[in-house]
């Protein structure tokens, strides 16, 4: 076992106590997500006792201590470097990190890896050696994705952990709160301070009954989405609670909070119960489950929050399994949620190609025992049917654990025969990375990941994607057609015979137990101080960090030019690309090429195509930003309505920051990008009038108020059009005091070193 048992030990010693001081200051039952919340409070003078309170909210910035950090090979290098950079010799919390990210997908599981450990040699030592020396877990390309690893190995229920990665609330199908942060956010916990959160508002999400026929986890948050949409969650963690959540299998639950980052949520949660119990057991933790069973009462919302959950939690959604259909979400955005009943409709009306070119099962989202193990078995019939996949149809395994297990106990060789191609056990086409052969054209694919915005999959803007469960994806990979409701409708075979599709059903835990993965864990030195991190000074994939310059309040922020105002959706992606861009991850510079070249410029509708306001040239939006930098011009970037959403990619604040952008100012904000922004140093600030967006215009000029910056107090934009009229607008800003520490250090890694001095 590669669990931090006494640290586990330690958080369940103090749980019972911490929740019942708690219970007694706030004087009133207590949800789940408040008792493990106050469980991990700073602690109040010198130790004794926590910093309790009772916080406002979606008002009060608090301190936690999370017990543990994860990191992906993308993220962190980036984080890495800021840890590095900060002097600090080893890491003061259990932290890991997982090479999932850069393995393209492309031939096969062992080709592929093969290359991208040829292709990334560099980035796999630098990441090897900083976590030999600075006391860190590793995790070989091939031994899985971060958080199927993370469910795997080391969450608990009632704990907390921060993950470089928006879908590190996968953790909470174990019980887990666990919150998808930047690389500076790591920074801070790895270094042993106080990470800082904004008390987040509580989702009350109720399950009644129990799921039948097709329908399976994934479509109750694919419901939800559709009822919350991209923003719902925004500021907030879902609490799932009733009767239905014990029907669930704790990957279930798993994939449920995993997608919660597609509606905004700061995690989600599940109470503790004997599925997770059962989980625990079959991974090797009979003991963590031994301890939870210990403080049980304490893992779930107390009593009478779901006699009257209205009263507690500040909005609350039912959804009735025994009801639900299966759910198909997108193109484009995963809130567009359409039950498989009314999907051949939509299909229609809207153009959507119907015949489907790819089918794609996997990712950490939807890779475990139980969702191979039922769409083995639609596969298994599909092989006395005569049928066989009518498209593209690939299999990402979330572990080598999940894949030697369902190796040994034949769902893969089912799977084989319907005409699967297994890839690594790796993102793959989740991230971008997948070198998809053929044409550009207009096509439709159906995915059982999580997320499905424009060209995320296969870089190609043409390319509807569609997110549904693994079962709806054989369904459909065998159909061929997204006009065909499998559920009840037949389909045609190799012979050109009609047959009908038996429902899936699958064991959620293997009965022989898991095959164990010998190979791909490394731990940390125990010593690591004489270990040396080298950079090659020419390398194009990594690059040392240099402190960012504190600003000048009186200079910095006057005669400003925009560099692009974005229309639209403007997600992390749009802002700092994924897929061939991976591999700049470790190396700003290289990688600030790629500044918000996704972005679709208002005035003219197009990607990456600004007027330089400097020279009058129309270019590309990163060397207009160098231009600007070169010139000593500060900029801005405007932007519309949830800014950043999408994945914690911290580039996407660093780049801006880098090539000497100042402000982000947008009508709303994507919760982890605006934390990135600041504390990078950036100013991420809202229209206090959304509509004033409609003022901003091409050839303005601006000045900002930066040196009046306070809590709660608004800045003012001074306005210069290029007609010689002005105009002062008012925005707002969430900054507490100490973030404005960081803004002033020039960023918050600056302040961590200066006080470390
Ligand atoms: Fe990897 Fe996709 Fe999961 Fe992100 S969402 S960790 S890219 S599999």
């Amino acid at each position: 076992m590669v669990q931090d048992l006494d640290m586990v030990k330690k958080v369940y010693s103090n749980f019972k106590s911490n929740v019942d001081s708690a219970r007694k200051l706030l004087g009133r039952p207590m949800t789940l997500t408040e008792k493990i919340l106050y469980a991990h409070l700073k602690p109040a003078n010198g130790g004794k006792g926590t910093d309790l309170n009772n916080f406002g909210r979606g008002k009060d910035y608090v301190d936690f201590y999370p017990d543990r950090v994860a990191m992906q090979d993308a993220t962190a290098q980036m984080a890495l470097l800021q840890f590095m950079s900060a002097g600090i010799p080893k890491v003061a919390v259990p932290s890991t990190v997982h090479c999932d990210h850069l393995i393209q997908a492309e031939v096969n599981a062992s080709t592929d890896l093969a290359t991208a450990n040829r292709e990334n040699s560099e980035v796999y030592e630098f990441l090897a050696n900083v976590s030999k020396k600075y006391g860190i877990g590793f995790w070989k390309p091939g031994a899985g994705i971060i958080h199927q690893v993370v469910l795997e190995n080391y969450a608990f229920p009632g704990g907390m952990m921060i993950g470089t990665d928006s879908h590190t609330p996968n953790a909470g199908g174990l019980g887990m709160i666990a919150i998808g942060v930047g690389g500076a956010d790591a920074v801070d916990v790895m270094a042993g301070i106080p990470w800082e959160l904004k008390f987040p508002k509580l989702i009350g999400v109720k399950l009644t009954g129990s799921l039948k026929g097709w329908a399976s986890a994934k479509d109750i948050i694919l419901k939800l989405a559709g009822i919350l949409t991209v923003k719902g969650g925004t500021g907030a963690i879902v609490e799932y609670f009733g009767s239905g959540t014990a029907t669930l299998s704790c990957t279930g639950k798993g994939t449920i909070c995993n997608m919660g980052a597609e509606i905004g949520a700061t995690t989600s949660i599940f109470p503790y119960d004997v599925r997770m119990a059962d989980y625990l057991k079959k991974t090797d933790r009979a003991e963590i489950a031994n301890l939870a069973d210990g403080v049980a009462d304490y893992l779930k919302a107390d009593v009478d929050i779901e006699k009257n959950p209205e009263k507690y939690y500040d909005q609350v959604v039912t959804i009735d399994l025994d009801t639900l259909e299966p759910h198909i979400n997108g193109p484009f955005t995963p809130d567009l949620a359409t039950p498989i009943s009314q999907f051949a409709k939509a299909v229609k009306e809207n153009g959507w190609p119907s015949k489907l070119s790819a089918a794609l099962i996997g990712s950490c989202t939807n890779s475990s025992y139980e969702d191979i193990d039922r769409v083995a078995t639609v596969a298994k019939q599909a092989a006395t049917q005569n049928l066989k996949a009518k498209c593209e149809f690939l299999i990402t395994p979330g572990s080598e654990q999940v894949r030697a297990t369902i190796e040994r106990d034949g769902q893969l060789g089912a799977l084989d025969k319907m005409g699967a191609n297994v890839m690594a056990n790796a993102c793959g086409p989740c991230i971008g990375q997948w070198k998809r052969h053929g044409s550009q054209e207009k096509n439709s694919i159906i995915t059982s990941f999580n997320r499905n915005f424009t060209a995320r999959n296969d870089g190609n803007p043409k390319t509807h994607a569609f997110v549904a469960s693994p079962e709806t994806v054989i369904g459909f990979a065998l159909a061929g057609d997204l006009s065909i409701d499998f559920t009840k409708e037949p389909v045609t075979n190799e012979k050109g015979e009609k047959v009908m599709l038996q429902t899936p059903k699958g064991l959620d835990l293997p009965d022989k137990g898991f095959v164990k993965d010998e190979h791909g864990y490394v731990a940390p030195a125990a010593d690591g101080s004489s270990i040396t991190v080298a950079i090659n000074p020419k390398s194009d994939r990594l690059q040392a960090l240099s402190p960012f310059n504190a600003p000048s309040l009186d200079k910095d922020f006057n005669d400003l030019r925009m560099l692009i105002k974005a229309k639209g959706k403007c997600t992390t992606d749009h802002i700092s690309m994924a897929g061939s861009w991976l591999k700049f991850r470790g190396h700003l510079d290289n990688i600030s090429n790629n500044l918000l070249i996704g972005a679709i410029n208002s005035f003219n509708g197009e990607a990456n195509k600004v007027k330089n306001q400097a020279s009058g040239v129309t270019g590309a939006v990163p060397a207009t930003a160098r231009d600007y930098k070169a010139q000593g011009i500060g900029w801005l970037v405007v932007g519309e309505e949830n800014y950043g959403e999408g994945s914690s990619r911290e580039h996407a604040a660093l780049e801006p920051r880098h090539l000497g952008g100042k402000a982000i100012v947008v009508k709303s904000f994507a919760r982890i990008h605006e934390t990135n922004l600041k504390k990078q140093g950036m100013l991420p600030l809202t229209f206090a009038t959304p509509a004033d967006y409609d003022k901003i215009r091409e050839d303005d000029t601006f000045s900002l108020n930066a040196k009046d910056l306070a809590p709660g107090k608004q800045l003012t934009l001074s306005i210069k059009h290029a007609d010689g009229q002005t105009e002062s607008i008012m925005l707002n800003h969430t900054f507490n005091e100490q973030q404005i520490g960081w803004f002033k250090a020039g960023s918050a890694l600056n302040l961590i070193a200066a006080n470390k001095k």
